[in-house]
């Protein structure tokens, strides 16, 4: 039974006020709030248990070991991973996939040889293959978007040649909210024996994934998002890829033997795994994933997807609103009543689309002229509403999108259509000022 009313009991903080306004907290994207279990299960790991793990003969350390290796087994279980030595830990995904970069690179990768990844990447997906491709002289590939804020999949196959050596692609946009083909995309890939790394930084906290299912070679995400703690996260890898990696960073924990004159490392998960682990932070984690597999990540998925759908029908009625993806729900006079400065987004949120996830981007026209996210966003917060401005560390989306930037709204598994709209009425507010 999902019941909203008992999930919000177990987050505190959604029942605080912001400028004398209940929260409504619709940054979901940034990160999740954290249930009482988790935080709980921190506090009770650092008062009951607290000592480093692995190594130790003691009796704390061999239960704060047990802790953190049977996490290890819980992650493996939520994503279905093979085997729990594929589950390596990092401080998130832009560490999992930074690790990747490095260690894939130093393997694998030659000069002229090439990566794909695609035009909705954050960040963290782009930047570590840039910074790989300079150091070895390779180049990076884009897979184009369609005017549908969905990946051009011709043109995705026509990048592929004998140069490609991986292909690195977001489960979820964080800024379109457009869940990709990432079971087609992996196919196509291997098609010519090339691997895949899947970003699923915002499709684990929505819904069910299964690594064996998509078949990818590589999946990164992070705790924070999935209502754990900061500061963990985690690189699946297919153990005969890992198996082929050299270590990413020297020290304690990834070495079987070390002298000086030879060192030889550790057996997976651990050759990617120097130094103190954030033990508390996996242990939690687990707890976290307990939670969300406790209320069903499909039942989660239905929930945010009706509410970013009643959401969407909402937002479509404010006079002005220019929605980026979640075509299908757009309006049909939308590209007449975009000004010249918004001409080329008009397009994007057209057509019928792609399915889409619970991230709505949007701006919205006054007197002919966007309302600046920012001054939306801050206004929005004066009223109590959470919501991201900017360009949400996808720069290269908003250059194809045309615009320096948008409004997010981004949904968890405890939102509620109350807060759906407040939010709408908070833009209409805004809107009424200027
Ligand atoms: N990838 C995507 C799609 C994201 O949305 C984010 C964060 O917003 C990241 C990667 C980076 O995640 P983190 O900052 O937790 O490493």
């Amino acid at each position: 039974m999902y019941s909203l009313q008992d999930i919000r009991k177990d987050f505190p903080i959604l029942s605080r006020k912001v400028y004398n306004h209940p929260l409504v907290y619709l940054d979901n994207g940034a990160t999740t709030q954290k249930p009482k279990q988790v935080v709980e299960a921190m506090v009770d790991e650092y008062y009951n248990v607290n000592a480093n793990v692995h190594r130790g003969v003691h009796f704390l350390s061999q239960q704060a070991t047990e802790l953190h290796e049977s996490s290890r087994e819980a992650v493996r279980a939520f994503i279905n991973a093979r085997s729990s030595s594929e589950i390596l830990f990092t401080r998130g995904t832009t560490e999992s996939i930074n690790l990747l970069a490095f260690t894939f690179g130093e393997a694998f990768i030659h000069a002229d040889d090439e990566i794909i990844v695609s035009t909705m990447e954050h960040h963290s997906n782009i930047v570590p293959w840039q910074m790989m491709c300079q150091r070895k002289g390779a180049i990076l590939r884009v897979i184009p978007m369609t005017n549908l804020g969905t990946l051009d999949l011709d043109a995705y196959q026509q990048l592929f040649s004998d140069k490609t050596k991986l292909v690195c692609c977001t489960h979820v946009s964080n800024v379109l909210g457009t869940i990709n083909p990432v079971g087609q995309i992996v196919r196509i890939a291997h098609q010519h024996n090339v691997p895949v790394l899947i970003d699923g930084a915002q499709s684990v906290p929505h819904m069910p994934v299964d690594v064996q299912a998509l078949d990818c070679d590589f999946f990164a995400f992070s705790g924070h998002k999935v209502y754990g703690p900061t500061g963990v996260g985690v690189l699946y890898g297919k153990e005969n890829w890992l198996d082929r990696l050299p270590p990413y960073q020297g020290g304690g924990e990834m070495i079987q033997n070390v002298s000086f004159e030879k060192t030889t490392y550790n057996t997976l998960p651990y050759k990617f795994e120097a130094g103190t682990p954030d033990y508390v932070a996996t242990h939690a984690l687990a707890i976290a994933l307990d939670y969300v597999s406790a209320l069903g990540m499909e039942q989660i998925f239905q929930h945010e997807q009706q509410l970013t759908r009643y959401a969407l029908d909402q937002l479509q009625q404010i006079e002005g609103m220019t929605i980026f993806g979640h075509a299908s729900h757009s309006t049909s006079d939308l590209a007449a009543s975009m000004p010249s400065q918004g001409s080329t987004s008009a397009a994007f949120g057209h057509e019928t689309l792609c399915s889409s996830d619970a991230v709505i981007s949007f701006l919205v026209q006054k007197d002919g002229h966007y309302i600046h996210p920012l001054d939306l966003g801050t206004l929005l917060d004066r009223l109590g509403i959470a919501v991201r401005t900017g360009h949400h560390c996808a720069e290269p989306l908003m250059n194809r999108l045309g615009i320096p930037g948008t409004v997010r709204a981004s949904f968890g598994l405890y939102n509620t259509v109350d807060e759906v709209d407040a939010l709408v009425d908070g833009i209409r507010r805004v809107i009424q000022m200027f």
